[in-house]
């Protein structure tokens, strides 16, 4: 059994829960705050900075702190929503760029990182800092993500945690995690009932509409508005504190005339505005002091009251309203249909929030009972304590949830043991040889010895140890093992049960189902998206089967693409994961194709396929596709390697196959979602400069073999010589598999080819393609023929007779390249699914 974390992995703060004597609890992290910011910063001289310690670096260098990093997890650099975020980013865009596989990456002080390894470096240290405070290990997560996260983000999400050192049992959806926490999913008896969940927090609203019946739970409409949040009103403030201060404003003492600015004057100043705006949450006036400001250390001192608070940023709020109202009228829904509604996120504090609610919904249906901050994390942990079973993330059989590994292929279901790089920081399996972000070596790190304590039970006081799950004395779940406790008599039940083990009585919440928020589908060949699972669905679902078609050979690559989405044609919508699958089928024409899909009960898409009637081929899905631009990059290189390989592998040494099989299979581990250690396009440009020097070098290999055995008497003794030499040598260093050495004689035997002249060439190749029976056999007859009139001219010193020949030989070579390009193998080509009926 293993004790599991539920984790809100915030925009702008991140909270951890577990569950203690039958109930969620709230842990305190860095340094005792219940909440940590989800900032990331490095010093100068390469130190970590996580949470509170890298928001107060912010002062002394901003460039070396992000903060936010969430809205790029799981996106490209290229979408809408990013390069909007980076537009509202001002001088913090400048640490972001587009990566390789046009996803993002962060630079921080020497090393670049993706969202993923940032977002692994605060969720390690949320776990580091409650186990060392606990004295228990923690191996697995519940993590939450905003209801519209798609596929590519959820997965994002849980590399994130699996990265820290967290076996991310499930990714849990904010709305309904919110809703757990409330004990909002319905006993069997209630009635459905529909809530919206308002969630304000730093730097995003996001408002969602849900109904539950029994055993179910829909979100049925989501609406807000991603850069909409806490930092917008501390700006807000900041500026008219700011304006008052430089014009006089209130009773306080003006800023100087002289006043100049200093670098940190307005990060400080927001901070300031951001303290007294949580003050005036509970006091109606507060007082705000900055100091020292400017170069010559300047004062200021301002009152600031509610009601001039509320009227800076009431337009603001009425958006957040008017978004909860287009929501709900956008399934046709009044706001006296709305049971209850959920007070989410920090900045759903402010009072003038609560009383605009009030004014929509009734005051009397505000759930503020649960404090806001900590709401999503509390749902996370309830979240834990109901799972049964799990789901493998490698072949999705399910095992029970005290399962180390998984029942079907032994894959872990508790996090790996982790080190973190010294270097760079980011996270790494324990074992790893060389850290994946700055290469530096971590062979011989040890993850950090744990001090384990004793475990108090609650109902008993016996002290046990830190690996029990249950009292040793009285057998009661202890703290982080803990399921529910019973409405009924109270006792704290295992995790994973759903009604009490002592009397029987269902607990009041249960794992709700959950829906899918957007269909997903295959583009097809012509372009078109078919859906396989509809949006609304909940799941677990059975598997869909649909029926396609394919045309194409063996050797073909079938392409599958996945996209999310239901817009028209399917490039319009998110790629959310991708397969490339090598047909090996003895198949030649259009055949059957049959694809069937499922989501399991983690969200994770299930996917299988099979040709004609052959066997079903599952499909492990790439979940990190790249982006169209660098894939038809890849896929051309990739295609040129299979059809080279094809076709000129018996002509090739065994060390040659063997390296254009290494980078061949290199290209192909990108398509199916491998990362490359430096940049993509110097692994593209080394791939095609190989490819291309491979194959002069099988070409000049050849030629300097046909000139001497041909063409001796048309060549000088010293040529011929040169020629032979050359044979030998790129021979030898083929079989070394020494490319370089190899191209270098291939660029001596191509320029005396060249300078023996283009009519000699194609002698030479014209009589080679007719003796190595190429041709059919009437024009290879004549080839030959026209060799013999050709030696004999030569031997005899017939000039006007060789020229004659040499010039028939031209002709002869015309003919004989356009019998050879009808022979061409085809190429080998990428394909996809198509429709069948057009
Ligand atoms: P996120 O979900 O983006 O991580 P949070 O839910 O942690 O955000 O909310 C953080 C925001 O809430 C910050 O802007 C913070 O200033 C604001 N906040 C926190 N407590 C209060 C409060 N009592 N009154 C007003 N705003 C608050
Ligand atoms: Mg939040």
């Amino acid at each position: 059994m293993h004790r599991t974390l539920g984790i809100d992995l915030g925009t702008t703060n991140s909270v951890v829960a577990w569950m203690k004597d039958g109930a969620p609890e709230v842990l305190p992290v860095a340094n005792d705050r219940f909440s940590m910011p989800s900032a990331v910063g490095v010093t100068e001289d390469g130190g970590l900075l996580v949470g509170q310690e890298a928001l107060r670096w912010l002062d002394r260098d901003s460039a070396r702190v992000v903060t936010s990093v969430k809205r790029f997890m799981g996106r490209k650099f290229g979408e809408a929503a990013v390069q909007e975020a980076l537009g509202r980013m001002g001088d913090a865009a400048a640490h972001l760029s587009e990566g390789g596989d046009g996803g993002i990456l962060v630079r921080l002080g020497p090393h670049h990182y993706t969202p993923v390894q940032i977002s692994a470096i605060i969720l390690r240290r949320l776990k580091t800092d409650v186990e060392a405070r606990l004295g228990v290990v923690f191996d697995r997560a519940v993590i939450t993500a905003p209801a519209y996260f798609g596929e590519r983000q959820l997965a994002a999400t849980r590399a994130a945690g699996e990265l820290a050192g967290l076996h991310v049992v499930r990714v849990l959806v904010e709305p309904t995690s919110a809703a757990l926490a409330h004990g909002l999913t319905r006993p069997q008896d209630a009635a459905p009932a529909t809530f919206v969940v308002y969630d304000l927090g730093g730097g995003t609203f996001d408002v969602s509409v849900l109904n539950t019946a029994p055993g179910y739970l829909d979100v049925m409409a989501l609406g807000g508005d991603n850069l909409l949040g806490g930092t917008d009103f501390d700006d807000l403030l900041a500026g008219s504190l700011k304006e008052r201060w430089r014009t006089g404003g209130g009773r306080h003492p003006q800023a100087p005339q002289d006043y100049v600015p200093a670098p940190s004057d307005d990060i400080r100043l927001r901070r300031a505005a951001e303290q007294a705006k949580i003050r005036l949450s509970g006091e109606a006036t507060t007082d705000v002091t900055v100091s020292p400001l400017g170069m010559d250390g300047a004062t200021l001192e301002q009152q600031v009251d509610r009601k001039s608070f509320e009227e800076l940023i009431a337009d603001h709020i009425a958006k957040t309203v008017g978004h909860t109202s287009d929501a709900l009228s956008r399934i046709d829904h009044l706001p006296e249909d709305v049971s209850q509604v959920l007070l989410v996120g920090g900045s759903s504090s402010i009072p003038l929030v609560r009383g605009k609610l009030s004014e929509l919904f009734g005051e009397d249906r505000l759930r503020t009972d649960i404090d806001p901050m900590f709401c999503v994390a509390l749902g996370a942990a309830v979240q834990s304590a109901l799972l049964e079973e799990l789901t493998c993330p490698e072949c999705h059989v399910v095992s029970p949830i005290d399962a180390d590994a998984c029942h079907g292929c032994e894959a872990p279901l508790v996090g790996a043991a982790t080190v973190d790089c010294p270097r760079c920081h980011v996270p790494a399996p324990a074992g790893s040889p060389a850290c994946q972000v700055c290469t530096d070596d971590l062979s011989g790190l040890a993850p950090p010895p744990l001090k384990a304590t004793v475990v108090e039970c609650s109902r008993c006081g016996e002290e046990n140890p830190a690996a029990a799950m249950l009292c040793t004395l009285c057998e009661e779940p202890l703290p982080g093992f803990a399921g529910l406790k019973c409405p009924g008599c109270g006792m704290v039940n295992s995790a994973g049960l759903s009604a009490c083990s002592h009397c029987d009585r269902e607990f009041a919440v249960s794992t709700p189902l959950e829906v899918t928020a957007l269909p997903f589908g295959i583009q097809q060949k012509d372009g078109t998206l078919r859906v396989l699972v509809e949006a609304g669905e909940s799941y677990p679902t059975d598997w869909h089967v649909k029926d396609f078609q394919l045309t194409g050979h063996k050797g073909d690559m079938l392409e599958i693409l996945l996209r999310e989405g239901d817009l028209q044609p399917a490039h319009l919508n998110d790629l959310c994961a991708s397969h490339t699958y090598e047909i090996e089928e003895d198949i030649a024409g259009t055949r059957s194709l049959v694809i069937r899909a499922r989501l399991n009960s983690d969200r994770i898409i299930d996917l299988e396929f099979r040709i004609d009637n052959a066997d079903w081929h599952a499909v492990k899905l790439n979940r990190n596709p790249l982006t169209s631009k660098f894939r038809s990059r890849v896929l051309n290189v990739h295609r040129d390697y299979v059809t080279y390989l094809a076709n000129w592998q018996h002509d090739l040494e065994q060390a040659e196959v063997r390296q254009l099989e290494e980078t061949e299979q290199k290209l192909r581990a990108l398509l199916a979602g491998g990362s490359t250690s430096g940049t993509l396009d110097h692994l593209l440009d080394d791939a095609r400069r190989r490819r291309e020097q491979q194959d002069s070098v099988r070409w000049a290999s050849a030629l300097s073999a046909l000139y001497p055995r041909y063409v001796p008497h048309l060549m000088s003794a010293a040529d011929l010589a040169t020629m032979r030499n050359n044979n030998a040598d790129i021979r030898a260093a083929r079989k070394e598999g020494d490319l370089q050495v190899a191209h270098t004689i291939a660029e001596e035997v191509i320029a005396l080819k060249d300078q023996l002249g283009d009519d000699l060439y194609r002698t030479v190749s014209a009589l080679a393609s007719a003796s190595q029976g190429r041709v059919s056999s009437a024009l290879g007859r004549r080839i030959l023929q026209v060799g013999n009139l050709l030696k004999e001219a030569a031997d005899s010193g017939n000039t006007a007779a060789r020229d004659a020949a040499i010039s028939r030989m031209v002709d002869l070579h015309k003919e004989a390249a356009r019998e050879l390009q009808q022979q061409d193998a085809p190429e080998r080509q990428t394909i996809r699914p198509e429709g069948i009926n057009g």
